[in-house]
């Protein structure tokens, strides 16, 4: 009989198409934390990201945000020393928490990420007055005025489109991006 795979397992098949080395040569030396921009912000250091994932801590490594404020700078990837693709561990992480709807209620990103992707695959475009909300309202109204300011500019000189575009040949860019990842409720 087939055994169920581990947290680790799931995490590292859904990096299959990565260059990356396997995620268990980690050294723990901590390069990648000590190059992450935005790690006084994460509630796990991507270090202990990878150590968690590793001891199969799956409830730990999905409740921390970790992942979702990655921004996906990839210095940490370029500079471990193991060679491992962490900021594609941060993306199949997400994946993972998209797909079993594991996120916290209380974060951004997981809106935001599922908003931009249905986004693209119905136009073949981003269109930011769709994304903006998705983040907005965890904005002070200071803020919201100044980014409602900023697009209502940004139209007036045709930096930003009124009503949404779309790509020619749509149908073709559909057929492509299904090919790479499962359309979860996008159409
Ligand atoms: S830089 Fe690489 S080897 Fe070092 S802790 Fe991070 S993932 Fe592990
Ligand atoms: S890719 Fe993500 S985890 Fe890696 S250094 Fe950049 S922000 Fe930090």
């Amino acid at each position: 009989m087939a055994t169920k795979p581990t947290f680790s397992q799931e995490i590292s098949n859904l990096l299959y198409a990565s260059h990356g080395k396997p995620l268990k040569t980690c050294i723990q030396c901590g390069t990648c934390s000590g190059s992450c921009p935005v790690v006084d912000f994460m509630d796990q250091t991507p270090r202990r990201l990878i150590g968690m994932i590793n001891a199969d801590l799956k409830e730990d490594v999905l409740d921390c945000n970790t992942y979702w404020f990655c921004a996906s700078c990839y210095q940490c990837t370029v500079r471990c020393p193991a060679q491992i693709d962490i900021a594609d561990v941060m993306y199949a992480v997400k994946r993972y928490s998209i797909w079993h709807k594991t996120y916290r209620d209380d974060l951004v990103g997981p809106t935001f990420s599922e908003t931009f992707v249905k986004t693209i695959v119905r136009s073949g475009r981003s269109y930011e007055p769709l994304l903006a909300p998705t983040y907005m309202f965890s904005m002070g109204i200071k803020e919201v005025l100044q980014e409602a300011h900023m697009a209502t500019q940004m139209m007036l000189k045709g930096r930003m489109p009124v009503l949404p575009t779309k790509i020619k040949r749509l149908d073709n860019f559909k057929n492509m991006i299904r090919r790479i990842i499962p359309m979860g409720g996008a159409k």
